[in-house]
């Protein structure tokens, strides 16, 4: 098998043919690494990887495999991670010039779990300076092409992650997503990404933007490939307190019994989210065609209200900014980071290391941050936002009272040129406005691919789920899934 007829297989496909002796996992890698030095040139979906390592573990794999001690479904499958999260002895820069040459020095919790599985772990992916933006504009190494338009961006934060899978450069990667960064590229992208419920995957050793926003989660070609990687990913870690003892079950089946032997769903379309005049018009008729689709194999589609949604983005960009402000405030300069070479005393490393090591959109953060907790404004804007993200919650809970889930745009549009809204934060952070709301109340949240505007650009809707109610997510995404090709198709290049 060659490297393009690999290339866009899903990782559970891959998975049993190594089962089956079909393909080697050395196969497999060698046509991944081809395939990444010859598309990465243009794409820029990764900062870097090791070669030999990833050919190393290949080949442990295979040992491992031939003597039947293969350690689960995924051994040999390549998996490239977002450089937010740590693996021992490879750079961890999050983008930004700050981190340019730190080495993390232990590995994260998701990538012990995913060796202990067996999977190949390398690539560092592209990806906003600290996890902030919609474009994977402001990082430090250069912007990410969309590989369905290099003119165009994969959406970010995660967008090289997005853009390695859909680009057929591996076969899984891995995000994290505070305000929409897995799903928001997914469907710039054509693929799908799930956000976990908060609390699901542990967050020890993704570098924190918003503690009590983000979660890390998967990329994948189908829904299966999703279901199988949350099954390696989720568990109670006594490294994260956050983490949650909820039951980690064989996903991947569970969906399939839920499918055949369950009742149809009754989703629910949130009214405020339709009357929107930012909604493009390619999304809407995609929207329209996914309820028609529902309702065609006989689920209920029921219009719900979420009243305090239109304050979803001002409240993120509150929350979010004021826990960047302290997470980052250990970046100064004199610990892992940038060091300025001019700083002349000790309070001027800490102005001029911070000064050069971070970026405009990251200072801008730190400065918002660092203003709506200071006293005098601490109540008026951060403790205001606290008390909108419960009636927030509120909404969705009692939307939850009526339908199983709740179904949206992931977008208000496809793909944006590149350069278009770098100079225009508030538009930039107006295309997180129906991704912010499942992290605001800790809601797991899915982009499906629905179809192509113009131009084959990729559209995505979203499926947002009660908590922990992963398996009714991805269940949903695969009844659409059983009916639709869309991500079967891939962009040429
Ligand atoms: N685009 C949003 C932001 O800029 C969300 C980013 C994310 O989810 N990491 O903050």
């Amino acid at each position: 098998m060659n490297q393009d007829s690999l290339a866009y297989l899903p990782a559970s496909k891959l998975a049993r043919l190594l089962a089956s002796g079909e393909l080697t996992s050395v196969e497999l890698s060698r046509s991944v690494l081809e395939r990444a030095e010859h598309l990465n040139a243009q794409v820029n979906a990764f900062l870097g990887w090791d070669g030999e390592d990833l050919m190393a573990q290949a080949e442990a794999s295979d040992k491992r495999r031939k003597a039947d001690k293969a350690l689960g479904f995924f051994d040999g499958i390549p998996v490239a991670l977002k450089n937010n999260i740590a693996v021992k002895g490879s750079l961890l820069t999050c983008g930004s010039r700050m981190l340019e040459n730190f080495v993390s020095p232990y590995d994260a919790t998701v990538v012990e779990r995913m060796k202990a599985a067996g999977m190949l772990v390398w690539g560092r992916l592209n990806m906003d300076e600290f996890a902030m933006g919609s474009s994977t504009e402001t990082s430090y190494f250069g912007s990410t092409a969309n590989p369905w338009d290099l003119t165009r961006t994969p959406g970010g934060s995660s967008g090289g992650s997005a853009a390695a899978l859909a680009a057929g450069m591996s076969p899984i990667t891995l995000g994290s997503d505070t305000g929409g960064s897995i799903r928001q590229p997914a469907a710039f992208c054509g693929i799908y990404g799930l956000k976990p419920t908060y609390g699901r995957v542990s967050r020890y050793g993704l570098v924190a933007f918003a503690s009590s926003l983000d979660q890390i989660g998967p990329f994948g070609h189908c829904v299966e490939d999703v279901a199988r990687m949350m099954e390696v990913l989720c568990g109670v870690d006594p490294k994260d307190s956050s983490s949650y003892p909820a039951p980690v079950s064989p996903f991947h089946a569970e969906l399939e019994l839920a499918l055949t032997g369950g009742r149809p769903m009754v989703l629910g379309l949130p009214v405020e989210y339709f009357k929107e005049d930012g909604l493009d018009p390619a999304v809407r008729r995609a929207m329209d065609e996914v309820v028609a689709y529902y309702k065609g194999i006989g689920w209920q589609i029921k219009d719900v209200s979420l009243p305090n949604s239109h304050l979803a983005v001002p409240t993120y960009y509150v929350i979010a900014t004021a826990e960047a402000s302290s997470n980052l405030a250990r970046f100064d300069g004199i610990r892992y980071t940038h060091r300025s070479e001019s700083a002349s005393d000790a309070v001027d490393v800490y102005f001029k290391s911070r000064g050069e090591g971070f970026g405009e959109e990251v200072k801008r953060r730190i400065i918002l941050g660092t203003f709506v907790l200071s006293s005098g404004y601490h109540d008026a804007y951060y403790l205001k936002a606290q008390l909108v993200r419960t009636l927030i919650r509120n909404d969705f809970s009692k939307a939850f009272g009526e339908v199983d889930l709740v179904l949206t745009p992931t977008t208000p549009s496809p793909a944006f040129v590149r350069g278009e809204r770098i100079t225009d934060p508030l538009q930039m952070y107006l295309n997180d406005i129906y991704t912010i709301c499942p992290n605001l109340t800790g809601l797991p949240a899915i982009s499906v691919p629905c179809g192509f505007a113009s131009q084959n650009l990729p559209v995505g809707f979203q499926l947002i789920a009660p908590h922990f109610e992963e398996v009714r997510l991805l269940t949903a995404a695969r009844a659409y899934e059983k009916g639709n090709d869309w991500h079967t198709r891939h962009p040429a290049l």
